[in-house]
């Protein structure tokens, strides 16, 4: 299988998200520890495999969002992601 028909968009890991954050994750902004690129985690490039996706930046391919099931945990890694901006819909008044 080619490297670009496991490609999917962010999009696609919103419902693994949604279990770590109990929200829909794909409208914050997420700032490229790489480029320094801001845009939502629906556009971060989704490389899915067997035990969860990697998000990489669309501008310099650096890797943002590590997201892992493995026995016992849900683990993330954001290292290559320098801000997360969630939008904060519950303080709105
Ligand atoms: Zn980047």
């Amino acid at each position: 299988m080619q490297v670009e028909q496991m490609r999917l968009d962010g999009n696609a890991a919103g419902g693994m998200l949604r279990e770590l954050f109990a929200r829909d994750v794909t409208a914050a902004l997420a700032t490229c520890g790489g480029c320094g690129k801001v845009g939502p985690v629906g556009a971060l490039l989704e490389y899915g495999h067997g035990m969860g996706v990697v998000l990489r930046c669309p501008s310099c391919d650096t890797v943002m969002v590590r997201l892992v099931h493995a026995p016992g945990w849900l683990r993330l890694d954001v290292s290559g992601t320098s801000v997360l901006a969630i939008p904060d819909t519950i303080s709105v008044s």
